[in-house]
């Protein structure tokens, strides 16, 4: 699906009204959302989470006439960084990563294992995302928001200016990421989730790393894990 930001919300000048191609598509076996967010007016392109599926990629690539830039991934799981080393090689693209998961992604044989699927091979990053940092493509800007707890490495792509947060697996509508896993801890996320998300506005559209999408202020009304007791 294709989201338009033709919703002005605020009196000062925004770019809500700059188009933003954004598509969303649940891709291999665990059915993680990757997304492809493009400058309709540069075309070029940033890929989030390309866990497999590869083709399809490039496929939705080639209908809206893109050129990915960036291959950004939430956390080393393999369901989201499967497909990064193939689309890196189609593209040319760089793979950018938090190093806190430069562990998690030394056992991607292992994590295959887990879920019986073949190793995807070595994963390489090249450029380790902190705090702070930007993503882009085009005109369209991303803050990196590092939000360790489902694992030490994840982070999240907050886009301010379109009011959108790519959450990889540290939000879901309705619930929150596992922290029982290698690198996992219920205090962080836990604190990643009250101190820098929830610190967003609410009406943040929030794409989760699986399932369908919700909002900030949905969840700090109703998920249960973020609700003042
Ligand atoms: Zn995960």
């Amino acid at each position: 699906m294709t989201f338009r930001f033709n919703t002005n919300h605020s009196r000062r000048p925004t770019r809500y009204n700059i188009p933003m191609i954004h598509e969303i598509f649940p891709v291999g076996p665990l059915q993680c959302n990757c997304s492809i967010i493009g400058d309709e007016t540069t075309r070029e392109a940033m890929v989030i989470d390309p866990g497999d599926d590869i083709q399809n990629v490039l496929a939705l690539l080639r209908k809206h006439n893109l050129q990915v830039k960036q291959i950004v991934i939430t956390h080393a799981h393999i369901d989201h960084v499967g497909g990064a080393m193939k689309l890196r090689a189609a593209t040319g693209a760089p793979i950018l990563l938090n190093e806190n998961d430069h562990a998690l992604l030394k056992m991607l044989d292992v994590q295959a294992a887990w879920i019986g699927v073949p190793s995807p091979g070595k994963v390489e990053i090249d450029h380790s995302l902190s705090s702070g940092e930007s993503v882009t493509a085009g005109s369209h800007t991303a803050t990196v928001l590092h939000t360790p707890g489902h694992t030490e490495g994840s982070i999240c792509l907050y886009f301010p200016a379109e009011r959108k947060l790519i959450a990889g697996d540290t939000l879901f509508a309705g619930s929150i990421g596992r922290t029982d896993l290698p690198g996992g801890s219920i205090q962080k996320i836990l604190q990643s989730l009250h101190h820098t998300l929830l610190a967003l506005p609410d009406e943040t559209v929030v794409v989760p790393g699986h399932g369908p999408l919700t909002t900030i202020g949905e969840e700090r009304e109703s998920n249960p894990f973020l609700v003042k007791r």
